[in-house]
């Protein structure tokens, strides 16, 4: 979709990034939905073949719509990590605005080969292996030799014509127990973003960013990559969204008395990762003094 790619141009000469979240349910989308429209930046919805399986493609692009309709930034719908041609028709048909065609658990002949078929509407590659599931893992998989390389990268870009690519550079989907009590945070190889964004240069992706170091971000940020994706960490404060209601409201029976304790939860997330993606644009706003 052109509005997005836009929208992802424009975040790139700000020095910003566009924040990606993912959905599986209504309390979800209205906690990202909300956080966007608070300050004022785009986003990007995400359900993945297992999200959209529990939601509805359908039912998932309605209701994007139907808040599209009554926000003021734009609000984008993307087909998270997409494992085959038929899903990702199904989904474009029902409405996304882009696609993650994810065929990088193949060999890289047959990656390009097959991810070259599936770019029609905007199209996300991915490279390298950066693990499965945006959950909380026992023990981290060893990813290092599995890291994206600049040339891959830009043989990869030019032979598919992806618009976006999604490298592998340190960044993994899920989280550690160390990483939710947050006394470790995944690190990134900034100099390999810099290096792949200026070969292939591409629209670059970062998959599995929760539980990333604040700083990694900025810098990975100002190295070129231009949407963030979040996940495990908003999962993590669904649930314990939940739990706290219950806790805080053990007789309580209404759903909307008690999910509204869930969503803030997320919201108080989604907020705090927004407002670092977009930092470097707010800065300069905040002192017009500084525009010629
Ligand atoms: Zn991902």
């Amino acid at each position: 979709m052109q509005q997005l790619r836009s929208v992802l141009e424009e975040a790139q000469s700000n020095g910003v990034a566009v924040g990606h979240f993912n959905i599986s349910d209504w309390i979800l989308l209205k906690a990202v939905f909300a956080s966007a429209q608070e300050l004022k930046v785009p986003v990007i919805v995400g359900a993945s073949e297992g999200e959209r399986a529990y939601l509805g493609v359908a039912q998932i692009a309605a209701l994007v719509r139907s808040l599209r309709e009554e926000q003021i930034v734009p609000i984008f719908l993307n087909a998270d990590h997409t494992h085959s041609l038929d899903s990702a028709i199904a989904a474009a048909k029902a409405g996304f605005d882009s696609i993650v065609y994810d065929l990088s658990a193949l060999p890289f002949d047959e990656n390009v080969k097959k991810t070259r078929h599936g770019v029609a509407i905007l199209v996300e590659g991915e490279i390298g292996n950066i693990g499965t599931g945006s959950e909380i893992h026992e023990s981290v998989p060893d990813h290092s030799k599995d890291l994206s390389t600049p040339e891959e990268a830009k043989q990869f870009v030019e032979s598919t014509g992806v618009d976006i690519l999604a490298p592998a550079v340190g960044n993994t989907h899920g989280m550690l127990q160390t990483m939710v009590q947050g006394s470790v945070k995944k690190r990134l190889d900034l100099r390999r973003i810099r290096e792949i964004k200026h070969a292939s240069r591409s629209l670059l992706t970062l998959h599995g960013g929760s539980g990333t170091d604040d700083h990694d971000f900025q810098d990975a940020i100002a190295a070129g990559i231009n949407i963030i994706h979040i996940n495990t960490e908003l999962r993590l404060a669904w649930r314990r969204g939940l739990e706290a209601a219950f806790a805080k409201k053990p007789r309580e029976i209404v759903p909307y008395k008690l999910l509204p304790i869930a969503e803030e939860s997320i919201k108080e997330v989604v907020l705090d990762r927004l407002r670092l993606f977009n930092q470097p644009e707010r800065q300069p706003l905040a002192q017009p003094g500084l525009h010629q």
